[in-house]
C-alpha cells in the first residue's frame, strides 16, 4: 500500500497540500485532524468537557466515523450525520485540541488510521502519522511555515468563510496550540529524522504540491535522501 504521511503545525496547509497530492497521485486523503475535531464536536454537543477525560472517554463507545468521498472533497460523518461545516467552527479548534492530549481518544482514532492504511493507498495529514501511527510509511513529509504567516493565511480563510477573527486572535490560538501539540505527554508533534522538511513560509501552493511530488519521486528511484 502507498502510504504517504504529511505532518506538521496548524495552519501550515497539509490539508490543502495532502488533498492535491492525493488527487494527483489517484489516491485516498485522510485528513486525521478533522477526527480529532469530530470527537470535540461530539462532547461539546453532549455538554461535556472537551478537556476531561474523565468526559470524554466514556463518549467514545458512542462515536462512528466516517468518510465519504464528494467530488473533490471529503465528507465526515458522526454517527452517520456530516459534520464536515461544524467541525470547521474556529472554536472547535480548541477542543480538538484539548481532546487530542487524551491518550485513550489518541489510540482510539489511531486504530482507525492504521486500519483505513492498512487497506487502502492513502496521504494522511495529521501531527504524529510519522512517529506514531505509520513509523514505517515511505514516505514522510514534515510541513511548516511560520506561526505568523500560518496566522495569516487562517485568518483570510476564516474570512473567506464569512467569519472575521482578529489576527492577533488568531496568531495567540495558533501559538497555544502549537505549544498544546508539540508538549502533550503522548504522541506530541515533532519532526521525525527521516522526514523530508518543507517550510512553506514563502512558497506558493503549486510549489509545494511540486516538491512533495518530486520528493516522492526521487524516493521511488531510489535517491531519496530523507532530509
Ligand atoms: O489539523 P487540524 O488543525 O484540523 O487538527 C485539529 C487538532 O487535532 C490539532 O490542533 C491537534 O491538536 C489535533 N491533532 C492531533 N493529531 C493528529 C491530527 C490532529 O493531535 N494526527
Amino acid at each position: 500500500m502507498i502510504n504517504i504521511a504529511i505532518d506538521g503545525p496548524s495552519g501550515a496547509g497539509k490539508s490543502t497540500i495532502s488533498k492535491i497530492v492525493a488527487a494527483k497521485l489517484g489516491i485516498t486523503y485522510l485528513d486525521t485532524g478533522a477526527m480529532y475535531r469530530a470527537v470535540a464536536l461530539y462532547a461539546v454537543n453532549a455538554g461535556k468537557d472537551p478537556s476531561s477525560s474523565e468526559d470524554v472517554v466514556p463518549l467514545l463507545a458512542d462515536i462512528e466515523i466516517s468518510y465519504k468521498k464528494s467530488g473533490e472533497d471529503n465528507i465526515i460523518c458522526l454517527n452517520g450525520i456530516d459534520v464536515s461545516q461544524d467541525i470547521r467552527r474556529h472554536e472547535m479548534s480548541k477542543y480538538a485540541s484539548e481532546v487530542s492530549k487524551i491518550p485513550q481518544v489518541r489510540m482510539f482514532l489511531v486504530e482507525m488510521q492504521r486500519n483505513i492504511a492498512r487497506n487502502s493507498d492513502v496521504v494522511l495529514d495529521g501531527r504524529d502519522i510519522s512517529s506514531f501511527v505509520l513509523p514505517d510509511a515511505k514516505y514522510k513529509f514534515y510541513l511548516t511555515a511560520s506561526a505568523e504567516e500560518r496566522a495569516a493565511r487562517r485568518c483570510r480563510e476564516l474570512a473567506d468563510k464569512g467569519q472575521i477573527v482578529p489576527y492577533e486572535r488568531i496568531l495567540q490560538d495558533i501559538l497555544d496550540r502549537d505549544y498544546n501539540d508539540m508538549h502533550r505527554d503522548f504522541a506530541p508533534l515533532v519532526k521525525t529524522d527521516d522526514a523530508i522538511e518543507i517550510d512553506s513560509s514563502s512558497m506558493t501552493l503549486e510549489q509545494v504540491v511540486d516538491a512533495v511530488l518530486s520528493h516522492i519521486e526521487r524516493i521511488d528511484e531510489g535517491n531519496g535522501t530523507g532530509q
